[in-house]
């Protein structure tokens, strides 16, 4: 609960706040004061989070539903958006285009629409380093190309590029953050990341640890790396979170159209975050070597330097074990009572 006496009055509407990230954002800004309202049409979202956790009014409606939209931006009086909603399965992007193009893309026109017609300016917007495509140059810098390699990637790139014509013609403000991968939960251990299907390594292993899973896959053993698997950039949820918190205020102060990436500025190894799980749970991790996985670039890393420059942020959580014993204290409160046979897996291409 927050205390009343750090209320202040600006409404920040919060797209997908029923989501892992933006439940954790949400989480964020009611911690520093703001009055949020969500809107989720929660077919990943949940709603136990939002009524139990926090403190937002929760609207329950698609950002494809313009009336629902215009009807949003009367009620309150929204001083920015901050937009996580969309779809993220990197695989399903590939077989099922049209649903991230309708969503990710013309969802978010909808929702920019609303937006002017109601005065509003300031977005805050979920981008991905699946944007950079296959890196050529490591870390990646927020000026490397960007050549996605999925319907995903794409939709994200293309909604970056209708951000920057709308600063030129309309002056709608943006932050716009290319996620690296986001991992962990909220240190208090209320939030963090239950999606369904799960097709993230993190909460994989854990479910593993757990007995919830057989085994975890290992995509690939066969790559330029030091011990053969993927290598990525996880970073805490909760640094993320408040990212967005400096992004939005930003804005409000009068920043100009601008992009960062956000990650830790470390890689590690499919086995290294095995490894990690391990130490951290003290529970042996059974494991089966697969095929690679397709479209999964060897390593991805970011340079995080320009949002440490320009919004002095300053991640807390960037030790894998950390962010992994975090993650592991939210599994096992989230699935003492739930999900008690074993989790089907999931085929995302
Ligand atoms: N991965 C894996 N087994 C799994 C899930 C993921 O080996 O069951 C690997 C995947 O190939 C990638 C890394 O773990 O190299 C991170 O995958 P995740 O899906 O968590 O995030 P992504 O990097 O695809 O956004």
């Amino acid at each position: 609960m927050i205390p009343t006496n750090q209320k202040h009055k600006t409404t920040i509407l919060v797209t997908g706040g029923a989501g892992y990230i933006g439940s954790n954002a949400v989480l964020a800004l009611e911690r520093k004061g703001y009055k949020v309202v969500i809107l989720d049409n929660l077919v990943y979202g949940h709603r136990d989070i939002v009524t139990t956790v926090l403190q937002a009014k929760l609207w329950v409606g698609d950002i494809n539903d313009r009336s629902l939209l215009a009807k949003l931006f009367k009620t309150y009086n929204i001083a920015a958006v901050i937009h996580f909603a969309a779809y993220a399965y990197v695989g399903e992007s590939v077989t099922n285009p049209e649903k991230y193009y309708r969503n990710n893309v013309v969802g978010t026109i909808n929702l920019l629409d609303a937006m002017l017609t109601a005065g509003v300016k300031n977005f805050v917007f979920s981008s991905t380093c699946a944007t950079y495509g296959i890196p050529k140059t490591m870390p990646i810098a927020e000026t490397h190309p960007q050549n996605p390699i999925n319907a995903y990637g794409t939709s994200k790139l293309t909604v970056e590029k209708i951000l920057h014509d709308y600063n030129q013609a309309y002056d709608l403000k943006s932050v716009i953050f290319r996620y690296f991968n986001a991992a962990g939960a909220d240190p208090t251990g209320i939030l963090g990341e239950d999606h369904i299907p799960e097709t993230h390594l993190i909460p994989l292993v854990l479910l593993t640890a757990l007995g919830r899973r057989d085994y975890i896959k290992i995509f690939g053993t066969d790559y330029p790396t030091a011990d053969g698997t993927c290598v990525r950039d996880y970073i805490h949820v909760s640094d993320l979170a408040d990212a967005h918190i400096l992004g939005l205020e930003y804005l409000l102060q009068g920043g100009n159209t601008a992009t960062f990436n956000l990650g830790n500025g470390h890689g590690f190894s499919v086995k290294e975050v095995i490894e990690t799980v391990q130490l951290v749970t003290g529970i042996k991790i059974p494991r089966l070597e697969a095929p690679r996985r397709p479209g999964d670039p060897p390593i991805l890393v970011g340079s995080s330097r320009l949002v440490k420059k320009i919004l002095d942020w300053q991640p807390q959580y960037s030790d894998l074990s950390q962010i992994i014993t975090h993650a592991w204290n939210w599994h096992q409160k989230r699935h003492q009572n739930t999900h008690k046979n074993k989790i089907e897996e999931f085929v995302t291409s």
